[in-house]
């Protein structure tokens, strides 16, 4: 089993520009490779990331601790990490540097024992089988992702969900769909200006553009989406007024459930993340109690809320504020407290969707990930955007692999 022979870290930009690390792992001739993204709409219970250089300092660090030592699981290269990080929140050795060796490590061990990464995955976590999640595409950009100057819609992002379980045919309808967003675009002299995740920049106060704007071209478009929002309220709070606010609008905590109520019906969204403040959980029960007198299967999402956290999603379920989460495994650190924060949300029947961030590398952990887990959800931004493309083909990729196998059999 892998005994960590050498480690290479080295500085690179994210698709923001942004300098992050990449750390190669090496046992005997074996590498484990892995870069780390970073969030800009972050919540406040994330676990602390360190400045690069610093970053690569502790690899070193890292690297004199574990000298001699083999590690045969997830779980003991991940104890140790977080034994000599020795906070709750990752910030001496920094969850930037915690799960790029944690991730490097997981490749390491999937080719030491010759099995493919979302199988060893899997192995890890308590679902009962992988499965292929539905696509969480972010094609019209808002809030902090978008340039102040343009005048971005106030929700961070308004995706489509092809209705298909096929990732090949859901990034096939996610192409097309773009095509006709389009010439939808166009005729407003928009349509060529794009936000950190890739999708279209749309100006506009109006909360409900976006998704008009999608749905005047779902009516034109051949192929079966979903619509979801991810409203990213935090970034909207206005803590001392105690108002969201956007520019020259406000919404007050009921008015804002006003609109969500009103949109999810007219759009029939399948789901709302972080459609209230990570601190103001009355504002979230609100809406979930709407659902149940509803009868409604809206999926309400948490991501600042939760922060991919076991702890914090075992309070929210406690008090019913959402029925899913997001899971993002640079918000705690390691790949083993990022899976037991997936099954743990599984066990209270919540949803799971596996994230990106929005300042991104070529690094496709995530779609393993998600699949290998069996996530509900895989959101990795617009495939216009190479770091977002990489993580759809990887699940493409795997879908090949299972048909050839099937073949075979
Ligand atoms: C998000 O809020 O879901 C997101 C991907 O943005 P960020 O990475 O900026 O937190
Ligand atoms: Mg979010």
């Amino acid at each position: 089993m892998p005994k960590i022979s050498a480690a290479k870290g080295i500085i690179i930009n994210d698709s923001r520009g942004e300098k992050t690390i990449e750390v190669a792992l090496l046992s005997g001739d074996i590498e484990g490779k892995a870069s780390i993204p970073s969030g800009k709409s972050r919540g406040k219970m994330e676990a602390k990331t360190v400045p690069v250089e610093r970053a690569l300092e502790n690899l070193d660090r890292f690297m004199r601790a574990a000298s001699g030592r083999t590690f045969d699981s997830m779980r003991e290269i991940d104890n140790f990490l977080i034994e000599l990080d020795g906070t709750e929140d990752k910030r001496n050795l920094g969850a930037n540097l915690t799960l790029a060796v944690s991730i490097a490590f997981s490749r390491l061990l999937s080719k030491e024992k010759g099995i493919p990464l979302h199988e060893l995955l899997r192995n890890e976590s308590a679902v009962a089988a992988p499965s292929f999640p539905r696509l969480f595409i972010n094609i019209i950009n808002g809030g902090l992702h978008v340039n102040a100057s343009l005048n971005p819609l106030p929700f961070q992002e308004q995706l489509i969900i092809p209705k298909t379980s096929s990732p090949e045919g859901a990034l096939k309808s996610a192409f097309s769909f773009i095509e006709s967003l389009k010439g939808v675009l166009s005729p407003r002299g928009e349509g060529d200006r794009f936000g950190d995740e890739g999708g279209f920049v749309v100006s506009g106060l109006n909360p409900e553009l976006g998704l008009e704007l999608l749905d005047e071209t779902r009516r034109i478009h051949d192929g079966e989406v979903d619509f979801g929002i991810d409203a990213a309220s935090s970034s909207l709070w206005n803590g001392k007024d105690k108002v969201y606010e956007w520019r020259e609008s406000r919404w007050n905590g009921d008015e804002l459930l006003e609109v969500y109520k009103w949109i999810s019906e007219r759009y029939n969204l399948l789901s709302i993340e972080d459609p209230f403040d990570e601190e103001r959980e009355e504002e979230w029960r609100k809406l979930m109690r709407w659902l149940g007198e509803k009868n409604s299967g809206l999926w309400v999402i948490g991501d600042d809320l939760t922060v991919t956290s076991a702890k914090k999603i075992r309070e929210m379920a406690k008090v019913g504020a959402a029925n899913g989460v997001i899971i993002k495994p640079n918000q705690r650190g390691t790949v083993s407290e990022t899976i037991a924060a997936a099954d743990l949300a599984r066990q209270f029947g919540w949803k799971v969707i596996v994230s990106h961030r929005s300042g991104e590398t070529d690094d496709d952990f995530i779609a393993d990930l998600a699949y290998g887990i069996g996530a509900d959800g895989l959101k990795a931004g617009s495939p216009l955007q190479q770091e977002r493309l990489v993580k759809y083909k990887r699940l493409i990729q795997i879908e090949k692999s299972l048909k050839n196998e099937s073949k075979l059999e």
